[in-house]
């Protein structure tokens, strides 16, 4: 497996892949790979000749006040993780590869909308940082596929929306989130967590579970009292609540009765630490 830091090298790499034909798998990461990432890279070897990884926490994606310095790096076991599963190669980049003026000089992709909504409401920039970077991967690498996880719901409704409308010819893959046993997504950002945390945290999906059962066995559910409840139940638990909204799943506006193709999203903090997780549900 081999490193690439420079985007010349991987440019030149990739285009002999190119050549022979090859079709070949993205899956961007920030790093400090869990089994979730694993199985977006896994999928990528099932469904590609040629899988690169990419792990660079990038700088544009994070507020002034988050956790950019402090995000968790484990390079070395992340490489020896994506050895393991035959990753062919990986793009590790620094800030200066890809932001070359700074990341604050340079050109911005925005999709309008859908990316003020939900976790971009409370955290401004977020989605511009993370469709510019996801569009210079994309630019850099030659992709037919790229993989992202339905953890992240509106992350990647965002991209499905960015290729789309940039008429990127690259297929995006949504990837089911991985979760430990008692129910929590797993995300690097469960590293900040003491076993206590660990433990309290679990309330974020058993609520969305909950929720869900709600909809599913009411004829007539009231949204918003659903909402409430399940804001009240969290809180309860020691988080802090961000948002809990049961959204139209193609558009991610607030769902209405009519709507038939749902998911519900929540964010939530625990200490500092801000976690999210969504469910979706098909009504008949
Ligand atoms: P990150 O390193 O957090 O930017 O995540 C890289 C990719 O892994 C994103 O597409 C995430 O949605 C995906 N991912 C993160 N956590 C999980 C999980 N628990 N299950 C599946 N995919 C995940």
């Amino acid at each position: 497996m081999h490193i690439y830091q420079t985007i010349a090298d991987l440019r030149q790499a990739l285009q002999l892949v190119k050549d022979d034909g090859l079709s070949i798998g993205l899956v961007p990461t920030m790093g400090n790979l869990h089994k979730g990432h694993l199985s977006l890279a896994r999928l990528a070897r099932e469904q590609c000749d040629f899988v690169l990884a990419t792990i660079f926490v990038n700088p544009t994606q994070f507020g002034p006040n988050e956790d950019f310095q402090n995000y968790p790096r484990s390079f070395d076991d992340d490489i020896a993780a994506l050895k393991l599963i035959n990753c062919d190669a990986v793009f590790a980049p620094n800030i200066e590869e890809l932001y070359p003026q700074g990341p604050k000089l340079e050109t911005l992709v925005s999709v309008p909308n859908i990316s003020k909504l939900l976790c971009g409401a409370s955290r401004p920039g977020h989605f511009d940082g993370v469709c510019t970077i996801v569009t210079k991967l994309f630019n850099i690498c030659p992709a037919n596929k790229a993989y992202f996880g339905e953890k992240d719901y509106q992350q990647l409704a965002i991209i499905r929306k960015l290729v789309h409308d940039l008429n990127i010819p690259i297929e995006i893959i949504g990837v089911p989130t991985l979760r430990n046993t008692s129910g929590l997504a797993l995300s690097s950002r469960n590293n900040y967590l003491n076993a206590e945390q660990l433990k309290q945290a679990a309330v974020l999906y058993k609520t969305l579970q909950l929720t869900a059962d709600s909809i599913k066995l009411d004829k007539n559910p009231n949204y918003s009292e659903l909402e409430e409840a399940a804001l009240e139940n969290i809180s309860s638990a020691g988080l802090k609540p961000d948002y809990f909204s049961i959204c139209d799943a193609p558009s991610l506006f607030p769902a209405t009765v009519n709507d038939k193709d749902l998911v519900i999203l929540a964010a939530a903090y625990l200490g500092n630490t801000r976690l999210i997780d969504n469910i979706s549900i098909k009504l008949a």
